[in-house]
């Protein structure tokens, strides 16, 4: 049985390929830091961004700030297009999407801007894991991103994380002494914007506490469609 690569190997492979403009880590999350760290130990200068959606947690602006300033980082924040928010909240308000879905909101706040980012960019990065949920059993540490690249522009998506468990991200995190969000210590798992995230309890799956009013088949937000194909084996 072949091993696993392990994520600092996918983390450098991806950062030799692409110059450092065409290729940025896609933050939000305890996993993401954890591929920050690494990428700032391998020597890389790499670029960071996050989805700032304006309905985040006060906790979680306190926790980029820190990594900012931890890593000594430019991160970038992307903003939601105001016209199409005000859009959205005059017609119909502040919490369409506990009677709507939230795939409506997370498109303007968080789809649209993330779309505009990977125009310029020809690979990102994230911290998604297989065992984060149903929707992300399959995911693999590199793949062709076709929900966000097309035939005239193809994107490479890595996921270094993608066979880590909750624990090998933890106990990285404490190894390492990398900031997360205090948030976790209040028995938020995975954390979203504000009014779609609340704590889950010690039985529960870290995604319960998202979207917690919808199926989890449909708790993604569009971030991570797997219509994505595997480009290699790397595992
Ligand atoms: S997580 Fe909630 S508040 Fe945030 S963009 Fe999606 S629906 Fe809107």
């Amino acid at each position: 049985m072949q091993l696993a690569a392990a994520p600092e190997d996918v983390l450098a492979d991806a950062l030799q390929r692409f110059p450092a403009e065409r290729i940025a880590i896609s933050f939000s999350g305890a996993e993401d830091v954890v591929l920050i760290d690494m990428a700032v130990k391998l020597g890389y200068a790499v670029q960071v961004f996050s989805l700032d959606t304006g309905r985040l947690h006060a906790e979680t602006y306190q926790f980029i700030e820190r990594v900012r300033e931890r890593y000594d980082l430019e991160i970038e924040m992307l903003m939601p297009d105001a016209s199409t928010v005000g859009q959205l909240v005059r017609e119909k308000g502040l919490f369409s999407f506990l009677r709507d879905g939230h795939q409506e909101c997370c498109a303007i706040r968080k789809i649209q801007p993330l779309r505009k980012k990977l125009r310029g960019l020809d690979a990102w990065i994230t911290g998604q894991r297989q065992d984060q949920s149903v929707t992300r059993t399959s995911v693999p540490t590199e793949q062709d991103d076709h929900a966000f690249g097309s035939n005239d522009h193809p994107l490479v998506k890595y996921n270094p994380l993608a066979q880590w468990s909750s624990q090998d991200v933890w106990d990285y995190i404490r190894a390492n002494d990398v900031p997360y969000n205090e948030l976790h210590n209040r028995g938020f798992t995975s954390i979203g914007c504000e009014p779609c995230t609340r704590p889950t309890g010690p039985h529960q799956h870290e995604r319960e506490g998202r979207w917690w009013w919808e199926e989890a088949e449909d708790k993604e937000c569009g971030l991570h469609e797997q219509n994505v194909k595997p480009v290699a084996a790397v595992d």
